[in-house]
């Protein structure tokens, strides 16, 4: 999966600079999310779902969504995400070449109903139907603007609905319908009495699949360092984040950074023993750090 390629450790300059001032303006925000009550702090994804059903973009209200996700971890988590960890999160919505690809649970359009050939007698009220039949659990819609279904299919692709559903009245003869995954772009037929089972499905599916593949890609991005030249050796050759030890002295850090322009990114809450003593000076170790490349 590129896209995550893109979130450890190798993503270009030109990308960063992009989306730079969309990470400062979270910055901006955390003041006034820090201001919010717990229950205002709920209640806020409501308010965004609203705002982006009254016509407000996803890019308008990205940046108060991260900064409220950011203010929900820390309270929530006792942790913070680092800047580099905001910046991996806004290209992983921000997606492939196409658009953006988002997990199906925070999708503010989970499933976006496509009709072929609509001035077709019938095509656009099937539609409606197929859309009627599923809004009782998902978040669906149908796009039966005058565009090409070509046009639709990219845009859908681009806003990253987890799920488009084509019908048309070949379709609609044959009793059936194609759902495709955006993650993946499979495309699955399935007959039209079994579409809320399905569509339920395949969104579980992705969304279980979305956090397996990051997960992965983390995972074997991961290294293991139990003294400094482990730990040099690895930032020289690898991309991604090294485990090792700290003595919990900041000085250690800042001789870390200096020399490697590397830094701390985490102190996991399941700790790991990898050894004894600090990777930078020797010292008794009190934790484990996750540590990365700094930008
Ligand atoms: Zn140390």
């Amino acid at each position: 999966m590129k896209i995550v390629d893109k979130i450890i450790g190798t993503y270009s300059e030109r990308e960063i600079k992009r989306i730079r001032p969309l990470v400062d303006k979270i910055e901006s925000l955390r003041p006034r999310m820090q201001a919010l009550s717990d229950e205002e702090l709920r209640n806020k994804t409501a308010e965004y779902r609203k705002r982006l059903e009254e016509g407000e973009t996803l890019d308008d209200l990205l940046p108060e969504a991260y900064a409220t996700v950011r203010e929900a971890t820390a309270r929530v988590l006792k942790t913070e995400h680092y800047k580099v960890q905001l910046i991996g999160g806004i290209i992983m919505v921000h997606g492939d070449n196409e658009g953006l690809v988002l997990p199906p649970r925070v999708a503010p359009v989970q499933v976006c109903i496509v009709p072929i050939q609509q001035k077709k007698e019938g095509v656009l009220d099937k539609a409606y139907e197929l859309r009627d039949r599923l809004k009782g659990n998902f978040r669906v819609k149908v796009d039966d603007t005058d565009k090409s279904p070509g046009w639709k299919f990219a845009e859908a692709e681009m806003r990253g609905y987890p799920v488009r559903i084509e019908i048309g009245p070949k379709d609609m003869e044959a009793g059936k319908c194609v759902l495709c995954r955006r993650d993946t772009r499979e495309k699955i037929e399935v007959t039209l009495e079994e579409l809320e089972a399905k569509v339920g499905e395949l969104l579980d599916r992705i969304q279980k699949e979305m956090l397996e593949r990051a997960r992965d890609h983390r995972d074997k991005n991961t290294y293991t360092a139990a003294d400094m030249e482990e730990f040099e050796k690895i930032f020289a050759e690898k991309s991604g984040f090294v485990k090792a030890m700290w003595c919990g002295d900041e000085a250690c850090e800042n001789v870390i950074k200096e020399k490697l322009s590397v830094t701390s990114r985490c102190m996991p809450f399941e700790q790991e023993h990898i050894a004894d003593t600090c990777v930078c000076c020797g010292k008794p170790a009190k934790k484990m750090v996750y540590w990365g490349r700094a930008y």
